[in-house]
């Protein structure tokens, strides 16, 4: 197999589809739709220039990483006007929630992956009075396919590409159809930083294409999407004894206590439900709040989601722009209708925006809503914030938990003690305590759900570990004695080995020298 990085527009075969800016209607672009020979083709070709990066030294992988971030730092409002244009969201937030983050985690991974996945020791215990040691060494799994949502279209499949490639895979990146633009962008970007040609295949497409990937041949499938697609990945991948991270939805429970400090939370709710217009997988999707401070934080959220500027104009400065598709738009109405037609009112918001052209849904706020409707239930994944009071803090953790998923969390209290103990009773795989929504941003940190929300982790030390196969070398350097657990078995033998149950296993030094008179003559035996 050749090193090549494969023509999508050849290897498609004339098959497209068409990419939109999803606040005008307007066609932005029309990228190849793969299917998959032209997949497998792609998967060989960085099976092949595999070989060669894993080769390399960390410093010469940072290298190439590092200039990447050149080049997306000098393009900047480019890549962050490509965003805009394809997601819908405004550029400012293109700017704070995509290339911000990755900009720091492109830093972080280049720099300190060497660290991270240096060689371990293993502390073997009283196996080390034997002359053994062991060490965990950490090796590329080899092709990780990637495949990644609309709703951060950069940085969600940007990190996972360089934490991929810094430890020494190769990657087929397969991007949502409703932003390929941005996908094809993150190949263009390393391949004029000088990534080795074939290392790095974005392969445009539909869920076919995706599909095509999972069963194509790759180690590890990185999966950024819904739960139910989620499990459909999971179960190709399972016939193939493919291990696979599944980042999935979430219904991120926001918990305002009443001794909490109520305008930055009534700030950070706001922000936490709308920001990308309420499409983030950790968005604020409930909100509880302590009944005694409820009245005023519930004013306060109607009053800033009020003030909110919605538009697809980057000149009025918006802070929310159009949501990505109609598909998304009509999951909110639905909810929203649900929770409409079962009592809840609406105190802003609650509607499509009038005479907005794109997909555009008004910040909404919610009360009076109950665990039997939709939206607080299913995820969302709109500009709408319900919000339920309750009493006690038992009560708010029991409403937090009772969800299928497990994503983020979040807790509002000035007292931090109170805080973190709330937290470790939340079922999450991130609660932050006053804080919301950001820490996907946190390249130093994991990430990663429970229950439905997932499987696996990405970013951090843990996140890279996810892309290596780690390996035990164990070494023995006492080399002139046989073990004394090797053939034969004698009754000598035996009897050594009940001296092992009772004394060598309890993990005592002390308690095992009382067994060097077995041991010697076990040695003896052998000899003679
Ligand atoms: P989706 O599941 O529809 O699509 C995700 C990707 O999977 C796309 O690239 C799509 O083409 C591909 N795909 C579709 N069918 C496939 C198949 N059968 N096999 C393989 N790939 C297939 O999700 P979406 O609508 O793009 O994204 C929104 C969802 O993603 C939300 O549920 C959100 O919560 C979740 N999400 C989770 C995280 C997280 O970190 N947990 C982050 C962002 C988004």
């Amino acid at each position: 197999m050749s090193v090549e990085t494969l023509d999508i527009k050849e290897a498609a075969r004339g098959e497209e589809i068409v990419s939109y800016d999803p606040a005008t209607g307007e066609a932005l672009g029309r990228v190849p739709l793969l299917r998959v020979e032209a997949v497998v083709r792609a998967v060989q070709a960085a099976r092949a220039a595999q070989k060669d990066w894993a080769a390399r030294s960390f410093r010469e992988r940072g290298r190439i990483v590092l200039a990447a971030r050149g080049i997306v730092l000098k393009e900047l409002e480019e890549i962050a006007a490509l965003i805009h244009r394809e997601s819908g969201k405004p550029a400012a937030e293109a700017i704070s929630m995509e290339l911000v983050p990755t900009l720091d985690l492109m830093q972080f991974f280049a720099r300190k992956s060497v660290r991270l996945l240096k060689p371990e020791r293993v502390g073997i215990g009283q196996y080390s009075l034997m002359g053994r040691s062991s060490k965990i060494i950490y090796k590329p799994l080899g092709v990780i396919g990637i495949i990644s949502p609309w709703n951060f279209p950069w940085a969600i499949p940007m990190g996972e590409v360089v934490m991929a490639l810094m430890a020494g895979n190769a990657v087929v990146l397969k991007p949502s159809e409703l932003t390929p633009l941005i996908g094809l962008k993150i190949g263009e970007v390393f391949r004029r930083a000088g990534l080795p040609e074939g290392l790095l295949q974005v392969v445009t497409g539909d869920g076919s294409t995706g599909a095509a990937l999972v069963e194509a041949g790759v180690d590890k499938i990185m999966f950024t999407g819904s739960v139910a697609t989620g499990k459909r990945v999971a179960e190709m991948a399972a016939r193939r004894l493919m291990p696979v991270v599944l980042e999935l939805g979430g219904k991120d429970p926001m918990i305002v206590m009443d001794d909490a400090d109520v305008e930055r939370a009534a700030h950070a709710a706001v922000w936490g439900a709308f920001a990308n217009s309420g499409q983030a997988c950790a968005s604020v999707e409930r909100c509880y709040v302590q009944s005694r401070v409820a009245q005023k934080f519930i004013n306060r959220i109607v009053e800033l989601t009020r003030g909110l500027k919605q538009s697809a104009i980057l000149e009025e400065e918006p802070d929310i722009g159009s949501m990505s598709s109609e598909r998304q738009l009509e999951v909110v109405e639905q909810h929203v209708q649900d929770a409409l037609s079962h009592n809840a009112r609406a105190l802003t918001g609650g509607r499509r925006k009038e005479g907005a052209g794109g997909w555009f849904y008004e910040p909404t706020v919610l009360v009076d809503v109950d665990h039997s409707m939709k939206v607080m239930r299913d995820e969302t994944f709109g500009p709408v914030l319900p919000v339920m009071t309750f009493e006690t803090e038992d009560e708010a953790i029991r409403l937090a938990n009772d969800s299928v998923f497990g994503l983020t969390a979040s807790v509002w209290t000035k007292n931090i003690s109170r805080g973190r103990h709330m937290a470790e009773q939340i079922q999450a795989g991130t609660v932050m305590v006053n804080e919301v929504l950001y820490t996907h941003g946190i390249a130093q940190a994991p990430w990663g759900g429970v229950k439905e929300s997932g499987l696996g982790h990405t970013h951090g030390r843990l996140g890279l570990l996810e892309l290596v196969q780690p390996v035990h070398v164990h070494v023995n350097r006492m080399t002139i004695l046989r073990d004394f657990w090797w053939f034969n078995y004698t009754p000598r033998a035996a009897q050594l080995f009940r001296g092992f149950a009772r004394r060598f296993a309890t993990g005592n030094p002390l308690q095992t020298s009382l067994l060097l008179p077995s041991m010697i003559r076990r040695y003896f035996e052998r000899r003679s």
